[in-house]
């Protein structure tokens, strides 16, 4: 083992915060269009389920539902953090918290599997053909069918969330294995939308084994596993092409001259994964993806540390993978995802409960928007990588010190609208109790 490599796990047992550069990443990286044929088809998927989703959800309004979310100005949120503007480049946000109906980036993910899999029914009982639109999966015919099947998931509670209410509302009996510790409101809406939880003792990864087991056994029951799911790391990557044309239609250049940085929380890895994996497709090596995750559950670093031979778990570093961040929550990373980051990754860096609760409350009080623990993650990564010695060592490595000025940094907020008012209440008063954090040296 390196010496930079066991200053890393030094870190990481100590729950330091720190930013650690992968040095696999291929940075000519290039654009290779043939690689991207999953993306490409889920992306399709949701087109032709546009009418679907409106029939099944109507939005308060008479909004039309989509699983799109808008890409904010991050100004005031660099303005907050005292971002030093010389080595800046734009600040935007990419605003997945506002989600529909499931309310994180578990949209993305969860509704393409449940209704891949819809699909894959209907196509085999001859109530739609390839390729077709995909709004008689609304039909009678088709709710007959699905309810003769379960989709069941394990969660810590929003993959849960958007699996449950999806396959729900498609029809499905549906049935999320929720850890013990899962919070109390994700369980209630579940249930209040007919949507059947089966509660835990242990953690997530023992969620999820049990929720795998019971499945094995009956054929009419399909297991969402989120440490192996295509269909769940293709979904997400089709958020990479709306990022892109969101960008196109701020006329923000993304390539050589004009590196884009984007931040995204991580968990088991399928959600960021996907995205960076959509992004690397669509900008090679002018796009440069960057994990965040909370220091007792770095479980995607220890991994693209340990290699991709065997799975190695925070808790073999000693870790308790508890978090107030409870969607990152995951002590294992997925053995489908780490190996796909690694010539895709930038590198990973690591944050602490308080710094995570102070994020809440800066994002809350700075732009107005309501993030939950987890998916603020992201939004101290522009300085991580501008300010810290790590990140600035990182940069210089990688020759992209001279275009900071030119570049675009994406602050990915992954969830948080659906929080109860009450329950949101209580986060900013636990972000006033605790030590203002200045954690960015490492
Ligand atoms: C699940 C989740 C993530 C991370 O996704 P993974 O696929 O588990 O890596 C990030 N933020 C929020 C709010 C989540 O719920």
């Amino acid at each position: 083992m390196n010496r930079s490599t066991e200053a890393t796990f030094e870190a990481l047992r100590s729950r330091r915060p720190t930013f650690w550069a992968n040095p696999e990443e291929d940075q000519a990286w290039a654009r290779i269009p043939s690689l991207d044929v999953a993306a490409l088809a889920s992306s399709n998927r949701l087109d032709r389920a546009a009418t679907l989703l409106r029939a099944l959800f109507p939005l308060p309004g008479g909004e039309p539902m989509s699983i799109h979310s808008p890409l904010l100005d991050g100004a005031g949120l660099a303005k907050a953090l005292s971002a030093d503007p010389t080595t800046g480049g734009a600040w935007l946000i990419k605003a997945d918290h506002q989600l529909p109906v499931a309310g994180s980036i578990k949209a993305r993910g969860g509704f393409h599997e449940v209704i891949a899999l819809a699909e894959r029914l209907a196509l085999a009982a001859g109530l739609v053909g390839p390729k077709d639109d995909l709004a008689p999966l609304a039909s009678p015919d088709a709710r007959a069918l699905f309810s003769r099947h379960i989709v069941s998931v394990g969660s810590t509670g929003n993959l849960g969330l958007s699996i449950g209410l999806m396959a729900s509302a498609l029809g499905f009996r549906a049935v999320v294995h929720m850890s013990h510790d899962a919070k109390t409101w994700k369980k209630e809406r579940l249930r209040a939308n007919g949507v059947e939880v089966v509660e835990h003792a242990g953690d997530y990864a023992s969620a999820v084994r049990n929720g795998r087991e019971l499945a094995a056994r009956d054929p009419a029951t399909h297991f969402v596993d989120d440490e192996q799911s295509v269909d769940l790391f293709t979904g997400y990557a089709s958020a990479a092409e709306e990022l892109a044309r969101q960008l196109a239609e701020r006329r923000v250049p993304v390539d050589a001259d004009h590196p884009l940085f984007v931040y995204l929380p991580c968990g088991v890895g399928g959600a960021p994964g996907g995205i960076a994996y959509g992004l690397k497709h669509l900008f090679g090596s002018a796009v440069h993806c960057v994990f965040a995750e909370p220091v007792e559950s770095p479980c995607m670093l220890i991994q693209m540390m340990a290699g991709f031979d065997h799975p190695m778990s925070v808790y073999d570093l000693g870790l308790s993978n508890r978090t107030e961040a409870d969607g990152l929550a995951v002590g294992q990373a997925s053995m489908l995802v780490a190996p796909l980051m690694r010539s895709r990754l930038a590198g990973i860096y690591t944050v602490s409960d308080n710094h995570l609760l102070h994020l809440v409350c800066i994002a809350f009080n700075a732009l107005g928007v309501q993030v939950e623990p987890s998916a603020a993650a992201g939004i101290v990564g522009p300085l991580v990588v501008t300010q810290s010695r790590s990140g600035r060592r990182y940069l210089a490595s990688r020759g992209l010190e001279s275009n900071l000025a030119r570049s675009t940094h994406v602050i990915w907020t992954t969830g948080g609208s659906l929080v109860p008012q009450p329950e949101f209440a209580a986060i900013l008063q636990r972000a006033k109790g605790v030590a203002a954090p200045c954690e960015i040296e490492d």
